[in-house]
C-alpha cells in the first residue's frame, strides 16, 4: 500500500479510482475504508459499490465523481480536477483557456533527428491583464513556470490556447460534463455575493457617513460608469509622456495609471465624451438609480480621479477604487457586493470602454440573471466615445 500510496502521490494526482477486492473479505465496510485511507492522507469521496457499477456510472449515466455532500471547498484542484476547475470559470466568465505545456526531446533512438514531445501539466484560465487564474487564485506566468511539474526532462514551457474540449479531453478520457456542472454550482455559491471579501466596500446604506446615500433602499438600478475613455478621454501613457516633457522639460518617470500627474489637470486637457455625459445625465435624472464610478485606477488616486470629475461637474452616489485585484474580477466582486447588500437592486446598467472585459462582464450579468439576483443586466461599449450596447 506504502508504494502505491507513494507512486500516486509522485504523479500528483488527487483521484484515485480503487478497484478494492482484498482477498477473504466479501464486503468492506466503508468507514473501516475510509479510515484505513485517511492515514494515507486521502479521502473517499465516493462508494461505486463494484467495478461494474463505476463504469456505467462514470460513463453512462454521467454522474458527477463528487457526491451531493462532498465539500468542494476542501477538494484540492491545483492537480488532477484543474481542467474541470478551468473549464467551469471559462464557462462562467467568459475567460479563455490555457494549458501549461512543457516540451521535451523524445527518447534518443539513434535517429538523425529528436522530434520534439510535449506534456501539459496544469489548466488554467487568462485574465484579461495578461495573468492566470486556478483554485489557488491570480498566479503569474512565472509563477506557473516555477511551480508546475512535469514527469519528462523539460526544456521550455509555453502557455497554449485551447478549446473546451480539447481541455476537458487532455486530461481525462471520462465524460466530465457532471463533474463541472457541479463545480459550476458550487463556484456560484461560493463567489457569488459571499461574505468572504474582506474589501472596503460593504453596504451603500451604512459604508461610512460621508457615503451615505440617500433614499438607498428605494434604489431598484445600479448605474456604473468607468472612468478612463468612458467618462473622460484621458492620456494615454506614449502621447502622455511625450505631453508631459514638452510642458514640463522633465522626463516622465516610473509607471503611467498608477501616477497621480497622469491627471495633472495642469498639463493635460482631458475632455469628456458627450454621448457618455447624456447617458449619465438620463441616468442621474431618475431618483431610483444608484449612479456610480467605478474604475480600474488604484484608490491612492481617488483625488485626482474626483478633480476631473468635479471640474467637469460630474457628481456620483459612490466612487470605487481597484483594491488589488485584476480590474475586471474586482469590478464584478463590487457589484455582487452591491446586489449582495441592496437586494432592491434588480437591474444593472454599465458603460465600459475595456473591450477585452465586455464580454466577461456580459457573462457575469447572465449568470446573475440565471441565479435570480438580477431581473436585467446591460453593458454599452464605449468605443471613439460612444456607447453602443452589446
Ligand atoms: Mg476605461
Amino acid at each position: 500500500m506504502d508504494a502505491a500510496v507513494k507512486y500516486v502521490k509522485s504523479r500528483g494526482y488527487s483521484t484515485m479510482y480503487l478497484l478494492a477486492s482484498p482477498i477473504g473479505v466479501n464486503k468492506i465496510d466503508l468507514d473501516v475504508l475510509t479510515d484505513f485511507y485517511k492515514k494515507y492522507g486521502f479521502e473517499i469521496i465516493k462508494d461505486y459499490g463494484n467495478s461494474r457499477g463505476m463504469v456505467s456510472q462514470l460513463e453512462e449515466n454521467g454522474e458527477s465523481k463528487f457526491s451531493d455532500d462532498y465539500d468542494l471547498s476542501k477538494h484540492s484542484f491545483t492537480s488532477g480536477d484543474c481542467d474541470i476547475y478551468a473549464v467551469s470559470l471559462h464557462r462562467l466568465y467568459g475567460y479563455p483557456l490555457y494549458v501549461v505545456r512543457g516540451w521535451y526531446l523524445e527518447p534518443d533512438l539513434g535517429q538523425d533527428e529528436r522530434e520534439w514531445e510535449y506534456e501539459d501539466s496544469h489548466a488554467v484560465v487568462k485574465l484579461p491583464n495578461g495573468n492566470y487564474l486556478d483554485s489557488h487564485g491570480e498566479t503569474t506566468e512565472a509563477e506557473l513556470r516555477q511551480n508546475c511539474a512535469f514527469s519528462n526532462d523539460i526544456a521550455k514551457i509555453t502557455f497554449e490556447p485551447v478549446s473546451e474540449g480539447e481541455m476537458l479531453s487532455i486530461f481525462s478520457c471520462q465524460d466530465q460534463e457532471a463533474d463541472v456542472q457541479k463545480v459550476m454550482d458550487y463556484l456560484k455559491k461560493s463567489n457569488n455575493l459571499s461574505e468572504s471579501d474582506n474589501s472596503t466596500f460593504y453596504s451603500y446604506s451604512d459604508l461610512n457617513e460621508e457615503r451615505e446615500v440617500e433614499g438607498i433602499n428605494d434604489k431598484t438600478k445600479l448605474s456604473i460608469f468607468d472612468f478612463d475613455k468612458t467618462l473622460v478621454m484621458t492620456p494615454e501613457p506614449e502621447e502622455g509622456m511625450k505631453k508631459w516633457k514638452d510642458k514640463t522639460g522633465k522626463q516622465w518617470k516610473g509607471r503611467w495609471w498608477e501616477n497621480p500627474n497622469s491627471l495633472n489637470t495642469d498639463v493635460f486637457d482631458m475632455p469628456t465624451n458627450p454621448s457618455v455625459i447624456s447617458a449619465y445625465k438620463k441616468e442621474k435624472s431618475n431618483s431610483n438609480n444608484l449612479v456610480v464610478m467605478m474604475t480600474g485606477r488604484i484608490k491612492a488616486l481617488s483625488n485626482n480621479v474626483e478633480k476631473v470629475l468635479n471640474m467637469h461637474g460630474l457628481k456620483f452616489d459612490d466612487y470605487l477604487y481597484k483594491d488589488g485585484a485584476e480590474t475586471s474580477s474586482d469590478k464584478m466582486k463590487k457589484m455582487e457586493l452591491a446586489l449582495k447588500y441592496n437586494p432592491n437592486i434588480r437591474w444593472i446598467t454599465m458603460y465600459d470602454d475595456r473591450s477585452e472585459h465586455i464580454l466577461i462582464f456580459k457573462n457575469w450579468g447572465n449568470t446573475m440573471i440565471d441565479m435570480g439576483y438580477l431581473d436585467k443586466f446591460e453593458i454599452y461599449h464605449v468605443k471613439n466615445g460612444k456607447p453602443f450596447i452589446v
